[in-house]
């Protein structure tokens, strides 16, 4: 999604210099009104080239509207500086949202290369903004008077955000400073796309033929998907590995070839760090010297400490302090754990030492024998359209809205479903677009975003939210069934959906998710617990053939499968996150040498040698290929903490859809979006601050050793 007021990652000082594109305005379908219900977008009639011209208009349109705000004669009010602002870039808004749908939805060749002029567009056209010293006064000078300013509370969060954001972009440095802040946003800029070529490299770069033998324990699925990729790159007939993550897990997983094993995980981890051209330490070590000296300029001391107070965890201290109590029982477990792989391994007659690439396999053939469960046996009573419905329901008795699919409304694909979203009281809410199964044209991965955002400062807007996964379609028009972590998924992606759906605010720029990023995962993260309980499963969870409820024993043994493996899960993702936070808190120079950083940071918190972090430093994408979870990849961590604690709420009132607690949880999180502050929003709705305990507990991690 394009930022509304973020800044742009890359520095371009040129004035605009939009072209007008009016001649051909009246043939553009982005360009007129949308007659269609709702106003949604005319799918139907977009085509490629309707794109660069409906941008030039929108950068046009919108530098034009932030000229007159910035040079109007008035004295700076909320009213002609700060609204201003949020009813500017309507055309832009709307253009983005369309755009970027296609561009990760269903993107041909076409797109991709309009995206690349776009992006860079973008940047030009964000970075005067943002850097605009004019108008960033009026805005100062609103902020400085806030206190006699009698503004709403809603007002009050917009001005100190509008204020915030164009602060951290450097808007009130000196010229000089800007100019420098504008030099190492451009090299970032530049290292983050070389880091992130650099790892695909390395990918692209390897493959391992897998002969019949090599396929040993290696499921017909998987096969299909190896042979279905060489034939991907040219080699027909012939089946292959790659080291896509899935991929990889998969294999490390499942095949009874531990030579192989070892072969895929060394060239796994290796990534980014084989010495060759696209060896991304010297990247590292650049990235981590413009991050310190950048938020110098902006008088930080470190780039975690410039990155966390925009956060709710605001400092390092607060996150190395959650990551910490986490670690600890994490860690204790995964010891026990693989002093049980290890015996497992013995009692089979290996001769071996459990290592890394063996992890995965042993784990999986004692979560069979403990808990005698295997994926595939819950599948056939996961239907897509039932967990649907039972997303729906749940939704329903939480929050009184209700869904009915449409089909008149234009969508980017056939696959595509839309549904009206009502209000208790029968109201117009938003509509609901899922775009649910995996096709070519799809980037990988789940999402939720929106075609356009609630808000009413003009009359109320109703949103256009869309949830996109990548299941994989029923075979011989047998209805799709999802793997326990598909149904997740869905979940998880329909919890964003909601923050979305019930936003309740008057500005576009607080509206839904536009909340930080430790928060934003919270609405999400929580609706997943609903999708794992007994009483919905009981109900939605009927065999898509004969329509029997999921066996009880099954549900058991499904419940009991999810607390399994969660101390090596847990160790792998709280080290990458430790070791995040102190690429970001000590000296750049500290770190000139990364991989002895790495090894002494792994050492001083006693990392097990049997597990790799999740995300080896040259290969860590999330905090070197751009800078949104730079120090913040612990986000996921503490949003987990708040969605355990918080279902907490429902297990106390016995009762999962408690009405009085699920009111609080509308009013205080699912509709509030950004407009009030996170912490506050959250001891509204709990009564207090969040426990990490709930999220232990869930984890399996302060159960008694071997009760998994
Ligand atoms: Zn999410």
């Amino acid at each position: 999604m394009p930022q509304k007021y973020g800044t742009s990652s890359m520095s371009e000082t040129a004035p605009n210099t939009a072209t007008q594109a009016q001649g051909q305005a009246q043939d553009n379908p982005l360009l007129i009104a949308w007659q269609t219900p709702h106003q949604t977008p005319p799918f139907d009639a977009l085509k490629p080239e309707h794109f660069l011209p409906a941008f030039e208009q929108a950068f046009a349109d919108h530098a034009a509207e932030v000229a007159a705000i910035t040079h109007d004669p008035a004295t700076p009010d909320f009213a002609n500086t700060v609204t201003a602002l949020e009813r500017s870039g309507k055309l832009l808004n709307k253009v983005s949202a369309v755009f970027y749908d296609l561009v990760s939805a269903h993107s041909n060749p076409a797109i991709l290369e309009i995206d690349k002029e776009v992006s860079l567009r973008m940047a030009r056209h964000w970075n005067p903004i943002m850097m605009n010293a004019v108008l960033f006064g009026r805005i100062a000078l609103l902020h400085e008077n806030r206190a006699d300013s009698k503004l709403t509370s809603e007002e009050m969060r917009l001005l100190e955000r509008t204020y915030t954001r164009f602060h951290r972009s450097g808007a009130g440095l000196s010229e000089e400073a800007k100019k420098r802040m504008a030099e190492i946003n451009e090299r970032l800029a530049h290292l983050g796309t070389s880091f992130s070529h650099h790892l695909l490299g390395d990918e692209q770069d390897w493959v391992l033929e897998l002969s019949e033998a090599d396929c040993a324990g290696l499921s017909d699925s998987f096969v299909a998907a190896a042979r279905a990729a060489a034939e991907e790159r040219g080699i027909a007939g012939k089946a292959i590995m790659t080291l896509s993550r899935s991929f990889v897990e998969q294999f490390l997983k499942s095949s009874h070839r531990r030579d192989l094993r070892e072969k895929v995980y060394k060239a796994f981890v290796a990534r980014g760090d084989n010495g060759n051209a696209n060896d991304n330490k010297e990247i590292i070590v650049e990235i981590l010297a413009l991050r310190e000296e950048s938020a110098r300029l902006l008088g930080f001391p470190t780039f975690a400490a410039y990155r966390l107070e925009d956060s709710m965890a605001k400092t390092p201290e607060a996150v190395r302090g959650l990551l910490e109590r986490v670690w600890k029982p994490a860690r204790a477990r995964a010891l026990a754990d693989r002093d049980e792989l290890q015996a497992l391994i013995t009692a089979e007659g290996g001769n071996f030492a459990l290592a890394p690439w063996d992890w995965r396999y042993y784990a999986e053939k004692l979560r069979q024998i403990r808990a005698n469960f295997d994926d595939g046996a819950i599948k056939p009573y996961l239907a897509l359209d039932h967990m649907i419905e039972a997303a729906f329901d749940c939704a329903t008795r939480l929050f009184g809205i209700t869904f009915t699919e449409r089909k008149d409304i234009p969508v980017w694909h056939p696959d595509v479903r839309v549904w009206e979203v009502r209000d208790a009281g029968g109201e117009h809410k938003a509509l609901f677009y899922g775009d649910y199964f995996a096709r070519p044209s799809k980037r990988s991965g789940a999402w939720m975003t929106s075609l356009r955002d609630q808000q009413k400062l003009d009359g109320a807007i109703a949103p256009l939210i869309i949830n996109v996964c990548n299941f994989a379609k029923g075979a011989d028009g047998q209805p799709a069934l999802l793997s326990p972590d598909d149904a997740r998924t869905l979940f998880h992606e329909f919890g964003h959906g909601l923050h979305g759906m019930l936003s309740n605010v008057t500005y576009p720029s607080l509206s839904g998710t536009s909340v930080f990023t430790d928060f934003v995962e919270l609405p999400s993260q929580l609706y997943e617990h609903w999708q794992e309980r007994p009483e919905v499963l009981q109900r939605f969870a009927r065999h898509y053939q004969t329509g029997e409820p999921l066996p009880e024993d099954l549900l058991q043994r499904f419940l009991a499968a999810r607390k399994f493996n969660q101390g090596f899960a847990t160790v792998e993702f709280v080290s990458s996150a430790l070791l995040d936070l102190e690429f970001h808190t000590q000296p750049a120079a500290a770190s000139r040498d990364v991989d002895a950083f790495e090894k002494a940071e792994l050492a001083k918190i006693g990392m097990p040698a049997e597990i790799a972090l999740r995300h080896r430093p040259t290969q860590f994408g999330h905090i070197f290929s751009g800078d949104h979870y730079a120090s913040g990849y612990y986000s996921y961590m503490w949003s987990e903490v708040m969605d355990a604690d918080a279902f907490g709420a429902f297990e106390e009132a016995g009762n999962i859809f408690d009405p009085a607690t699920a009111k609080r949880l509308h009013d205080d999180i699912y509709s509030s979006g950004g407009s009030v502050d996170p912490e506050a929003a959250y001891v509204a709705f709990r009564g207090r601050e969040p426990e990490p305990d709930a999220l232990l507990r869930r984890r399996g991690l302060l159960d008694e050793p071997k009760a998994a």
